[in-house]
């Protein structure tokens, strides 16, 4: 680890390089989890055919998982050609059509591997190598595949927001971003505060305005930023989902029915703090 440490120090530009082609690469495979994981999930439960994924259900007879069957394009279902499968440079080089069938290729593919890899950077030129820095790496990559899942399917699946939480409570064993101790009432905290929000949401409308992945995601959080960052996470997210649904009314007019998703709010409010501990407005 001080080989590499020395190594960043003395070479920043080649270390920045390596973090981003690391995290363009991760950003590709984050694709395939935010495709495939709703898709395995919608296989477990055969009956709630709620989810807009129903071609892939259809192709996933034999096995599917994240790593089977290979890529291939949603669309027509052909393997996709490997060097059109390289991180955003596939894209550029496709100008957003798909090869085989010139569809066109959803904006979320290059846009998750470019925000992967320039997090990946910025992650990088704020900690060196080391407990702090991986798990950063981490915590963002989970994020980012959190928030573009509920984005699409309303959903926070566990198999993301429960590892995120215990991943948390470990790299704090080492107080890598907060005391253990704050890490432990963080995630006991954040399920209960959004839990209790829900309950009296709930009581008085007779609406879900939050699901229980929401609760689940900021027990996450709290995991690993602490308690004390609770207030600012919940402050920023319910902004962010304010104003969204503000700028929604005003450009579509009529009742804002559509619910609106909050992980990828708590998502961002997340990377916000973990890049700025302090932040307040
Ligand atoms: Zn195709």
């Amino acid at each position: 680890m001080e080989q590499l440490v020395a190594f960043s120090e003395a070479y920043p530009l080649l270390w920045c390089s390596a973090l981003l082609v690391l995290g363009l690469f991760i950003g590709s495979f984050l694709n395939v989890v935010i495709h495939r994981l709703p898709v395995m999930l919608e296989m477990q439960w055969p009956d709630e055919a709620a989810l807009n994924v129903e071609g892939d259900v259809q192709l996933a007879q034999t096995r599917y998982d994240l790593w089977w069957p290979r890529s291939h394009c949603p669309n027509c279902h052909q393997p996709i050609v490997l060097r059109y499968n390289v991180p955003v440079l596939g894209w550029l080089v496709l100008r957003g059509r798909s090869h085989c069938c010139n569809q066109t290729i959803a904006w979320r593919y290059p846009l998750v591997e470019a925000a992967t890899g320039i997090l990946f950077v910025a992650a990088g030129s704020l900690w060196p190598p080391g407990v702090s820095l991986l798990g950063a790496l981490a915590l963002l990559a989970f994020l980012i595949a959190l928030a573009a899942i509920d984005a699409e399917t309303l959903l926070l699946p566990d198999a993301l927001t429960q590892p995120l939480l215990w991943l948390g409570l470990f790299i704090n064993l080492s107080d890598a971003f907060v005391p253990l101790e704050s890490a432990v009432i963080g995630a006991m905290a954040g399920y209960l505060a959004l839990w209790v929000v829900y309950w009296l949401f709930k009581t008085l409308t007779g609406k879900d305005a939050l699901g229980a992945g929401d609760f689940k995601l900021l027990a996450a959080l709290g995991a690993w930023l602490g308690w004390q960052a609770l207030p600012q996470l919940v402050l920023l997210a319910a902004l962010g989902g304010l104003v969204m649904t503000c700028l929604w009314r005003w450009r579509h007019g009529g009742d804002f029915d559509q619910p609106l998703a909050f992980g990828p709010w708590l998502a961002i409010s997340g990377g916000i703090l973990l890049f700025v501990p302090g932040f307040s407005f």
